[in-house]
């Protein structure tokens, strides 16, 4: 289970549908304390990969260290990733089972002809083999966070 304040899970489904019909991706941000796990804040990022965006994300190593940066800045931990699927079902996808790191809590939000609707949460288990499902608590709103450096824009 997860708890996840209602405008960062907002945030998500506004990114999600802005990015359609590609993927959009981010960081989250919260606290862990013995394993309760509470995403305060989310970053939203560009999805940097080449090609197929519309199926695929990518974050860059620079917003990746960014996000950790901020994460310490304000007493919290980097705990996961977030994620648009366009068109698909809020559920992860053999590329995104390949591509996960146990421990940190994916977040996938689907998004219907460009309206936000399922968002899933899910951690991949020790071995990498599978995700397991978490369910979502939805909390009352803490800050929202603005983009990271995003001095391009
Ligand atoms: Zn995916």
């Amino acid at each position: 289970m997860i708890r996840i304040a209602e405008n960062a899970l907002q945030q998500v489904r506004d990114h999600g549908a802005q990015a359609y019909p590609e993927e959009c991706c981010g960081m989250m941000l919260g606290k862990d304390l013995d394993g309760a796990r509470t995403i305060e804040a989310v970053l939203p990022v560009p999805n940097v990969r080449e090609g197929n965006r519309r199926r695929r994300f990518l974050i860059s190593p620079q917003d990746y260290v960014e996000a950790e940066k901020t994460a310490a800045a304000r007493g919290m931990d980097l705990l996961g990733f977030y994620h648009s699927h366009p068109d698909h079902p809020a559920a992860p996808s053999t590329y995104d089972t390949e591509h996960a790191l146990p421990w940190f809590t994916y977040l996938i939000v689907s998004v219907i002809q460009g309206n936000p609707g399922e968002v899933t949460a899910w951690t991949l288990r020790e071995n990498r083999e599978r995700f397991d499902q978490k369910a979502i608590i939805i909390t009352a709103a803490a800050g929202v966070l603005q983009n990271i450096n995003r001095k391009e824009q």
